[in-house]
């Protein structure tokens, strides 16, 4: 951890390690003062499963302590190139596996708005950063919902581009087919600013190469909600959602539902498939390569691995190696991760349908407020996966979606999620802005 790291930020200068010292959300820090007046310098953190060059990237895992990648991950560059300077890599649920920041081999980080509560995952660190520093701009990961699922816990604006907007170089993967880096932020005009620079193709990831030209000026004139997705939100969740609706009609807005019967399969579906990817993924964590290792070289292989996974990689890791293993195994296949891959279609083909004749799709983010720590302690796996049944989708399918803070029940905020066809981030842009500006976040009241 660096000493005596400070932000400056709005004029306003910040003693890192005694920030977060209260709210976790930092687990390595850079050690270095900057001036908080030069208008092109900015300070940024980076998820820390982004590998950056002098801090290390262990993906909130044990089994990665130690491990300093000797390059930068192609979005990480970019911000450095623009003027950007890396505060810190954010906390976040080991590899990305969970819905609250309570799964990271190191510490979990606490709601800005409640210090009881969770800050939501996996991206849980730079959501807490993007609320509690001002002007702060975190970059985010979401393989199924962790921009989005912080962004709303923690009061901010989280942007998921489409998948293979932003190059993935530099990422460690979750589900190469669902992960996509985006921008966390309490600062609107950040989105406008930062979008474009972090986008582009890139021949290290060739997922990147064949999008169309970002266009940011966008017009938002008709939103959809599918009408099964308020089923199973909390009614206090539900009655600010609704109060942002008519705010939204205030705004010229015009908001409609429609049946979206697919979408409620997103969620099996997602599950077979980012578990799927994530168990090969997960294969070359096995001490010989990076991080952590068994120094009992006199054994066989198989042995020797199992003692190291056994040892460094948590609970909710393990599981999903067992399930992703399960799945696409031979005989099991068919029925399981074929069957995913198809559902995934019918999801994408339901979303176009949706988008004839509407703009955007809306629903609440979150079926409930952040919970509190001693309530996720209870919840089983099952009970925490099902928490994602909204953020799901878009993942799934691929779309650009878009996090805004749409209220607060009792000075805990709730966020509202849109969807976007491929491609058309303007219109998240141009909606999060006018938004902005009849309904600005609150900022918590940071404790130092
Ligand atoms: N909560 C989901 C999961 O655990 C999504 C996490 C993510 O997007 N990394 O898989």
């Amino acid at each position: 951890m660096g000493e005596g790291a400070t932000a400056v930020m709005s004029g306003l200068t910040f003693d890192l390690e005694k920030l977060n010292q209260t709210y976790h959300m930092f687990n390595d820090m850079a050690a270095e003062t900057v001036p908080g007046e030069d208008e092109s310098i900015f300070q940024f953190s980076a998820k820390d499963n982004l590998c950056t060059k002098d801090l290390q990237a262990r993906a909130g895992s044990r089994i990665l302590e130690g491990y300093r990648p000797p390059f930068d991950a192609t979005a990480v560059a970019r911000l450095r190139s623009a003027g950007g300077v890396l505060l810190g890599k954010t906390n976040m649920d080991e590899f990305g596996f969970g819905t609250f920041g309570t799964n990271s081999g190191y510490q979990v980080p606490l709601n800005p708005f409640d210090l009881k509560r969770a800050c939501g995952g996996s991206s849980a660190g730079a959501a807490c950063a993007a609320s509690v520093i001002p002007g702060h701009l975190a970059l985010g990961v979401s393989t199924g919902g962790s921009i989005s699922c912080p962004a709303s816990f923690c009061g901010v604006f989280g942007l998921t581009p489409t998948y293979g907007r932003v190059s993935r170089y530099g990422l460690i993967d979750y589900g190469n087919s669902l992960d996509k880096i985006g921008l966390l932020t309490m600062d609107v005009g950040h989105l406008r600013r930062f979008l474009p620079i972090i986008s582009g193709a890139d021949p290290r990831d060739p997922t990147s190469c064949a999008q169309p030209p970002l266009e940011l000026d966008a017009e938002v004139r008709r939103v959809v909600i599918p009408e099964d997705s308020l089923n199973g939100v909390d009614g206090d969740v539900l009655e600010t959602f609704q109060t942002a609706i008519e705010h939204l009609s205030h705004m010229g807005i015009e908001v409609t539902t429609m049946p979206m019967p697919a979408l409620r399969f997103a969620l099996p579906a997602y599950y077979v498939l980012a578990t799927s990817e994530a168990s090969t993924n997960l294969a070359r964590y096995c001490g010989m390569r990076y991080g952590e290792r068994n120094e009992d070289y006199n054994q066989h292989f198989d042995p020797y691995f199992s003692k190291t996974r056994s040892r460094y990689l948590g609970q909710e890791a393990k599981r999903r190696v067992l399930l992703g293993t399960f799945t696409r195994m031979v005989g099991f296949r068919d029925r399981y991760y074929m069957k995913a891959l198809a559902t995934r279609e019918l999801v994408i083909s339901e979303y176009a349908q949706a988008f004839e004749e509407h703009d955007l799709v809306l629903t609440p983010t979150m079926p409930f407020l952040p919970p509190l720590f001693a309530d996720i302690e209870g919840m089983s796996p099952l009970d925490t996966y099902k928490a994602d049944g909204l953020t799901v989708p878009p993942n799934l399918a691929g779309l650009p979606h878009l996090s805004a803070p749409c209220g607060y029940v009792d000075g805990v905020p709730v966020g509202m999620q849109f969807v976007s066809p491929h491609w058309t981030e303007g219109r998240l842009v141009t909606m999060a802005e006018s938004w902005n500006g009849a309904h600005p976040p609150m900022r918590p009241e940071v404790i130092l």
